[in-house]
């Protein structure tokens, strides 16, 4: 290899630790070895200083070189030094007759070095250190030496610029971090430091044989302080009330806030579960002096919930959830008190009454998203609209479909809230997709439950949400099942009706596993109709599914309807669905139900704009 050859290498390996990490000292070993082998010198230093011209790292050769290279620091001069911080680079050709750098130059010659070579390390007007190389001949380095010797000084300026760049990024990185795992208000671990810290402390207690203990806090009727005293106080309250109880807990104990006034404690290292009724006796204890905040009194009690991991279980799922159900439990028997999990009953309720509890917060905590599947015409593979369809993004269980939530939702009249939200999004999202790509996708559906369109006001959202959005009215579709018309027919079809006056699209979603659809087909004014997906399962293999869905569809086509074939899974479903005459078809087959980030960049971006193609047959 020649010196070029070799110097390349070096180069490349540099490149590579770059992308690989920042390990300064062993890239700097690595150089000096590398040098050796590359330039005619017997040895190599690099010395590299610290903020405050303090030696940070030295790299050697050898040993004997190292102690040379610290040697200068101690002296206060020398070639490196003088090259470090002069910024130019040094000869001295013959260290025995040298009158430079008298003190250095009689150590180095009475380590056997003849001559010295140093070149400064420099990168955007910063001096990291100095590249040092020494013969034990007499004689200077020619030209060419003397330039790959300062390239290579110069990449490892480079390099160690860029390390520091990466530590600052970490170190901002660290901060961050700390302020995505604290409270605001409170100073405390949040749900996040509070899920990890509960992980490390179920390790811990497998390990040292004992249990750990976690305490659900719920202040009681905190809600009448915020109303009665205003934010501001209530806030306060809080703060006050995270110092007590953190007063009442041990060094190792956690203390973190979950939301509003809900605390959750951690105790470790327990040998029985009584000594954490203990301490929640005494969280109990600590509010009963009143508050005094502003010249206003104000007594507070809180219900306390606890569930426990014993000894080499694995961290239960739900101990957070069994603490909270605790918690809720002491406060049905009347609050100011604690109580302990009791499995039996956990299971006896049913899991609804506290995942209604989360719902209820859900909107206002922004937990909700919607996903969008798109609704494609079958003759040219154009996309016609997207589907909006809800999910909830629940802080422990992952994302909840509708399915669970639905239920929940509409007898506990949630639903409404839920209702507003999905359609502002639709309708965010829908003029988001119009500025980044034009009328790449045109409308956008909406599901609306029977219990929205009977409750007072619906065509009066409907409207609000479309002015105060701006929206075009024409580009929503609402999505509607024959089960609104089932309570009260006239008045489900008056309030259809005034809604679509304002000039909303109707689909009539579902259908074919109703009651009375053809007569509802007949008054309502949809303009499009949804087959529902059960009739895709057998297809293919049911000669009376196919009549029902070609009657369907001849049905609709007679009553001025395009059709929507929903659920297709199959390219041969879909080949059935087009040669029956749907008009457009939507389903897994085509795409599945996908995020706006998912949808900008699966769907509309490979595209930039240009009409969006689905996998369809190209006619029927
Ligand atoms: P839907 O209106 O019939 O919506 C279509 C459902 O079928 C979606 O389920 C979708 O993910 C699923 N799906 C799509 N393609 C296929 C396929 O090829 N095969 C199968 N097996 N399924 C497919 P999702 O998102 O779980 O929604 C379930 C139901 O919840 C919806 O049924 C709709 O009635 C209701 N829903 C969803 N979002 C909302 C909403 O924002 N408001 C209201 N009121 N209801 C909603
Ligand atoms: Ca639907
Ligand atoms: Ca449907």
């Amino acid at each position: 290899m020649d010196r070029n050859e070799k110097l390349a290498e070096v180069l490349a390996e540099f490149a590579q630790n770059l992308n690989e990490g920042f390990r300064v000292q062993e890239i700097l070993d690595h150089l000096v070895q590398k040098i050796v082998e590359m330039l005619p010198v017997t040895a190599a230093g690099v010395m590299v200083m610290g903020p405050n011209d303090d030696l940070h790292f030295v790299a050697a050769s050898n040993d004997g070189i190292g102690e040379i290279e610290t040697l200068q620091n101690e002296l206060g001069e020398g070639p490196c030094l003088e090259a470090y911080r002069s910024g130019v680079p040094v000869a001295i050709p013959d260290i025995e007759h040298d009158e430079r750098f008298p003190n250095f130059s009689r150590r180095a010659f009475e380590h056997g070095l003849a001559a010295v070579f140093t070149f400064p390390m420099v990168v955007e007007g910063q001096r990291f250190g100095a590249l040092d190389l020494y013969r034990d001949q007499r004689g200077s380095l020619d030209p060419a030496d003397m330039k790959s010797a300062q390239v290579l000084a110069d990449v490892a300026a480079a390099y160690l610029h860029n390390a520091q760049e990466r530590s600052n990024a970490a170190d901002n990185l660290d901060l961050l971090r700390q302020r995505s795992l604290h409270d605001p208000l409170t100073g405390l671990p949040n749900r996040t430091l509070l899920k990890e810290r509960l992980e490390q402390a179920v390790a811990r207690g497998g390990r040292s044989n004992q249990l750990v203990a976690v305490l659900f806090v719920d202040l009681d009727r905190f809600k009448a302080v915020n109303d009665q005293f205003g934010h501001h106080i209530g806030d306060r309250v809080l703060v006050a009330v995270a110092g007590r109880l953190r007063e009442v807990l041990r060094a190792g104990d956690t203390l973190a806030r979950l939301s509003g006034d809900e605390f959750v404690i951690i105790c470790e290292s327990l040998d029985e579960p009584a000594l954490a009724e203990r301490v929640a006796e005494r969280l109990g204890a600590s509010l009963v002096p009143p508050f005094e905040l502003e010249g206003r009194t104000l007594e507070l009690t809180a219900s306390v919930g606890l569930a426990f991991c014993g000894p080499g279980q694995e961290l239960p799922e739900s101990l957070l959830r069994d603490a909270d159900f605790a918690m809720y439990q002491a406060k049905q028997a009347g609050g100011a008190q604690h109580q302990v999990i009791d499995h039996a009953a956990r299971l006896v309720v049913d899991g609804r009454g506290r995942l209604a509890r989360e719902l209820r917060g859900a909107v206002d905590r922004g937990e909700f998203r919607l996903a969008y599947q798109p609704l494609v015409d079958v003759e040219d593979g154009g996309l016609v609209a997207v589907e909006a369809l809800l999910r909830w993004q629940h802080p422990d269980r992952g994302l909840v479909m509708p399915d669970e939530i639905l239920p929940i939702a509409e007898p506990t009249g949630l639903i409404l809230a839920m209702g507003e939200w999905v359609l502002t999004q639709a309708c965010h999202d829908l003029q988001h997709w119009q500025q980044q790509f034009g009328s790449a996708i045109p409308r956008v559906t909406v599901n609306v439950s029977p219990y929205q369109v009977m409750a007072p006001g619906f065509e009066a959202t409907v409207k609000h949400v479309l002015e105060t959005t701006g929206t075009d009215p024409a580009s929503i579709f609402l999505e509607v099942t024959e089960s609104a018309f089932l309570e009260d027919g006239p008045r489900a079809f008056a309030v259809l009706k005034q809604t679509r006056d304002l000039g909303v699209g109707l689909i009539l979603d579902d259908f074919g596993t109703g009651y009375s659809s053809l007569n509802y087909l007949r008054l309502f004014p949809f303009d499009i109709l949804k087959i529902d997906r059960v009739f895709m399962d057998d297809l293919d293999e049911d000669p009376s599914t196919r009549t029902i869905v070609a009657a369907i569809i001849d049905l609709a086509h007679g009553l001025q309807l395009s059709v929507v074939a929903e659920g297709i899974e199959t390219q041969r479903q879909l080949a059935e669905v087009v040669e029956l005459g749907a008009d457009r078809a939507q389903g897994f087959y085509l795409c599945h139900p996908l995020l706006v980030d998912e949808m900008d960049q699966r769907v509309l971006a490979p595209a930039h704009g240009a009409p969006i193609r689905l996998p369809v047959p190209a006619s029927r």
